[in-house]
């Protein structure tokens, strides 16, 4: 194996230029080149390459964003997208492909791999910590940390006057995010998309916190629990409180990545191209019980990754 390609597709999330930097470095260190491909799937179809030394990926790894730019492609989903992607990927000589997103980023990978034999890896780049086959993806930490920053914000103001603020966090289909800033931002409830609960149960919830006496509350809601915040709030006034909605949005996706983000897409980043090097394709690199393991992409997205209901149980009980 003599050149890899490297691409960030689907949403940015905070580590992914600490993954590129590890990928690009390690593949320098074992002789490989390696092209960067601009707008992940994107660049893939429109031949925009460029190549990537040590020198080029310094001072990257505490940015937030992608210096390789990310896109969502809708020509990768057909096969004459995918049949141009690989075609110009063999003209330039590329025997490798990482592939750093999410689980859509990953079908377009397999399906290139299936298709056209192009020897794929990915590597769980996403805030939403969804992926089965690692216990974080990268981004995630650093997500959580920007969400309970403004939690911990919005808190001050409403305890000052007296006010139930629901607060929408990141998650449209996982509650991860939302789960965990639940419980360290000292919640009174958290609403996600993984919940059977019904939405007329915050309004139980208020109920007792103000029986308790709290003069403020502050409820999470997971973006993909249906109705999202402005739901739940409208629920709360129709009971005759009065909340206020602050809906967090594209905030928690930027910023400069936390330690661990950076230390897992470093990880994860050599092993990417070490499993390239031992001829391991088709899978997703991932982290489980501090071990940098193998997954294979389609488990990734037909195993479920469920949220850690003891999370849950815990932040309940010490929202007493
Ligand atoms: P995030 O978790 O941040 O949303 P993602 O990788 O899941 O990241 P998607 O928008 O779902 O983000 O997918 C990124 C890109 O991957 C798509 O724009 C498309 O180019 C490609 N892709 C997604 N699903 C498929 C699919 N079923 N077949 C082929 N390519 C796909």
């Amino acid at each position: 194996m003599k050149k890899i390609a490297v691409l960030t597709s689907g949403g940015d999330a905070p580590g992914m230029n600490a993954a590129i930097r590890a990928v690009v470095r390690t593949a320098a260190c074992e002789g490989l080149e390696v092209l960067g491909v601009r707008r992940g799937y994107t660049g893939l179809i429109d031949n925009d390459f460029k190549n990537l030394g040590p020198r080029d990926v310094a001072n990257i790894i505490q940015r937030g964003g992608t210096v390789l730019l990310s896109a969502r492609e809708p020509r990768m989903r057909t096969l004459e997208g995918r049949a141009q992607a690989a075609a110009n990927l063999k003209a330039a000589g590329v025997e490798g492909l990482v592939v750093i997103g999410g689980d859509g980023s990953f079908h377009g990978a397999y399906y290139l791999m299936q298709e056209h034999g192009i020897p794929v890896v990915g590597l769980p780049g996403t805030i939403d910590n969804d992926l089965y086959g690692t216990d974080h993806t990268i981004g995630y930490f650093t997500a959580v940390e920007t969400a309970l920053d403004a939690v911990d914000k919005l808190r001050d103001t409403a305890a000052s006057h007296e006010r139930i603020f629901v607060v929408e966090v990141m998650g449209r289909h996982a509650g991860h995010i939302a789960l965990d800033v639940a419980l360290a931002g000292g919640a009174e409830e958290v609403f996600l998309p993984e919940d059977t609960k019904h939405i007329s149960e915050v309004v139980e919830v208020i109920r007792s916190s103000a029986a308790k006496g709290k003069t403020s509350s502050v409820i999470i809601v997971a973006e993909g629990y249906p109705g999202g915040a402005l739901g739940v709030a409208k629920e709360i006034d129709a009971a005759g409180f009065d909340a206020r909605v602050s809906i967090l949005g594209h905030i928690q996706r930027g910023g400069s990545p936390m330690s661990s983000d950076r230390i897992l897409a470093s990880r994860l980043g050599e092993g990417a191209v070490r499993a390239l090097i031992a001829g391991e394709y088709g899978v997703m690199i991932g982290r489980h019980n501090g071990k940098i393991g193998q997954t294979p992409l389609e488990e990734t997205w037909l195993h479920r990754k469920d949220v850690n209901r003891d999370l849950y149980n815990c932040a309940k009980t010490l929202s007493i």
